[in-house]
């Protein structure tokens, strides 16, 4: 049987940690080569050493250039199939005091690079007449949370900006979704998860009775990126454990 992902080429961003981190390894197992890029350098080549279908790049995906020079890590593999927008942040923060500052850095990494990292890997798909275009959403892609003002406001972004791509690029065999988790044991997680009223909510809601791992993410967005999801476009996901359905 060969591998899901055998022949494709992944740009995942937001590597060195938690979801991103999960994915990387899972595509790399099923056959992908992997261009893996994360804003902290030392965490990413500890927990990711280069090989053969793994290639580390050390950038903040914000920066002008970071989609330029992300295309041209990916040449010598033949261009970029699946892009994963992955690289988040949260800043906390309410409509009292959330900051001019923190909202805008909100929306320039888990909107505007998304954005233009989409616009990079676009036309060559579009040539190659096959892409997969993964973005980080989250349950706050729904509905809004305390203290989430920009985090909430940029992940109902991250929905609508996904659906438009899924429109324009549907035609070109590119499909665009987006996932939705809910709370995941990672680093951007823990602080809220430190929080035992926190943590026994989010055990509690979910039908399933735990919270999850990243590796429950990296499995939905596999199928996606894979040829089974031909069909699936312009969808969000939730991957929360049943938390959602419940009343
Ligand atoms: P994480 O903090 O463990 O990982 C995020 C990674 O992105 C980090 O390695 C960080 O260094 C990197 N990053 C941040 N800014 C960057 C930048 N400008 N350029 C390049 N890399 C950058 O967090 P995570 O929980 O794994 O989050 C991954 C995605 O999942 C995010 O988009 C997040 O919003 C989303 N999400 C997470 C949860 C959760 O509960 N953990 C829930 C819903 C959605």
């Amino acid at each position: 049987m060969s591998a899901v992902l055998a022949n494709r080429v992944a740009l995942v961003t937001g590597a060195a940690s938690g979801i991103g981190l999960a994915i990387v390894q899972r595509f790399v197992a099923e056959g992908a080569r992997v261009i893996a890029v994360d804003v902290e350098g030392s965490p990413l080549e500890r927990e990711l050493p280069e090989t053969d279908t793994l290639r580390t790049v050390h950038a903040d995906v914000t920066a002008v250039d970071a989609p330029g020079d992300l295309l041209r890590a990916a040449e010598p593999w033949g261009g970029i199939d699946i892009l994963v927008n992955n690289a988040g942040i949260c800043l906390p923060g309410s409509v009292f005091d959330q900051s001019d500052e923190s909202w805008a850095r909100t929306f320039a990494v888990n909107v505007t690079a998304p954005f233009r990292l989409a616009r990079a890997v676009a036309p060559a798909m579009r040539d190659k007449k096959w892409g997969r275009i993964i973005n980080l959403g989250s349950i706050m892609s729904d509905f809004g949370g305390p203290s989430l003002c920009a985090y909430g406001a940029s992940k109902h972004a991250v929905a609508g900006f996904t659906k438009s791509l899924a429109v324009d690029l549907g035609p070109f065999g590119i499909t665009a979704n987006y996932l939705q988790p809910s709370a995941i044991w990672t680093g951007m997680s823990r602080p809220f998860m430190d929080d035992p009223e926190f943590r026994a909510y989010w055990e509690g809601k979910a039908p399933v009775g735990y919270i999850g791992e990243p590796a429950d993410v990296a499995g939905p967005a596999l199928f996606l990126a894979s040829d089974e999801a031909r069909f699936v476009n312009g969808m969000g996901w939730r991957i929360c454990g049943g938390a959602m359905a419940r009343f």
